[in-house]
């Protein structure tokens, strides 16, 4: 059986874009794979946190991928941070990573622009996450298109260090979603979604209300014309929303135009909404059931134990290849 894992940081509230890239993904995945589904709480710090808030977002992340369906009897779900052992071999990774790899990371410099200072975490981001991956000789890691470089670099370090000290990690295929791979800013759709975006009409929140998501959708730039036509080059915005429907509705791209051919932009947004508002619901629902019970404190301890055993065991592994004394 082939290992998945990936990971969703409590740096805001989850949006749309992480649904769609990414939860949905995990949840198709959990039937026929090992997988380990984390919180990347050691990453969300990569950017400055408030206490308070990170702790209950932790809480919020886990509590959604219950929700969403991912479940916890065959999928792993655990805190980055309850599993030391990302850390360490975090730091192994840092000194086999280079410094022109890094600076060549397109999140770094997005995230990094126009800040006065910046820590050094972010700039050594990309090897929490390949130690993450690797951790678990993991054979796919289910991902948005934003990821896809600092996968590729994952496997340039798997690759190195096989090189370097003998065969020993699993080279990790992406497993990128054909649609929706990429949900753009509601704003401005020359860039992604974001959590951490400030600007809150940006996204679409897998919490919103009805009216929220209904607002948001009905706010959202449009591109000039009025033919709901898929074509992401001349018409971004209209096609991102294309995108969104289609998975939110589970019909394809094209079924999405067919069915507003000859219809303006504003009936289709009315009707993007409530197909929007019908996928979230449910989940909604079960979402706050979930936190109300307290239920999430036992899974993510069950998920620790589970992920701390494989990953001591390949962490012994690294260290011995790497020439560690081993400890009495
Ligand atoms: P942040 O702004 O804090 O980086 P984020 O929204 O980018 O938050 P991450 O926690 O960095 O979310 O990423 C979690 C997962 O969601 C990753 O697999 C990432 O590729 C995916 N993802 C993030 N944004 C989008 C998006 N707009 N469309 C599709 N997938 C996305
Ligand atoms: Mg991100």
């Amino acid at each position: 059986m082939k290992t998945v894992l990936s990971g969703i940081q409590p740096s805001g509230n989850l949006t749309l874009g992480n649904y769609i890239g990414a939860i949905k993904n995990f949840v198709k995945l959990q039937d026929e794979h090992n997988c380990y589904f984390m919180v990347v709480d050691l990453h969300a710090i990569t950017v400055p946190q408030e206490p308070k808030a990170l702790r209950e977002r932790s809480e919020m992340v886990a509590a959604l991928y219950v929700a969403a369906g991912i479940d916890p009897a065959r999928a792993n779900i655990f805190m980055q941070s309850h599993v030391p052992q990302h850390a360490e071999l975090s730091w192994l990774m840092t000194t086999l990573v280079h410094m022109g790899e890094l600076e060549r990371m397109t999140q770094f410099k997005d995230k990094s622009e126009g800040k006065e200072s910046v820590g050094a975490g972010l700039f050594v981001y990309p090897a929490l996450m390949a130690a993450d991956i690797l951790l678990y000789n993991a054979d796919l890691v289910p991902v948005g298109d934003d990821q896809k470089q600092h996968l590729e670099l994952t496997r340039d370090l798997a690759g190195r260090f096989n090189h370097r000290f003998g065969e020993f990690f699993t080279v990790p295929e992406p497993y990128i979603p054909q649609v929706g791979a990429r949900i753009m800013s509601l704003d401005d759709a020359s860039k992604k979604m974001s959590k951490s975006s400030p600007v809150e009409g940006s996204y679409i929140a897998m919490l919103d209300t009805p009216d929220q998501i209904r607002k948001k959708i009905s706010r959202a730039t449009t591109d000039s014309g009025t033919e709901v036509v898929y074509d992401p080059s001349t018409k971004p915005e209209v096609s991102n929303l294309m995108s969104i429907y289609s998975e939110c509705a589970g019909i394809s791209l094209q079924d999405v135009q067919h069915r507003f051919e000859g219809k303006m932009y504003g009936a289709f947004k009315k009707e993007l909404g409530e197909v929007v508002v019908a996928a979230l619901e449910p989940l909604q629902k079960r979402y706050y059931e979930i936190r109300e019970s307290g239920e999430i404190h036992d899974i993510l301890a069950r998920g620790a134990e589970q992920a701390r055993s494989k990953a001591a065991q390949i962490l012994d592994g690294v260290k011995d290849k790497m020439g560690f004394l081993p400890a009495k």
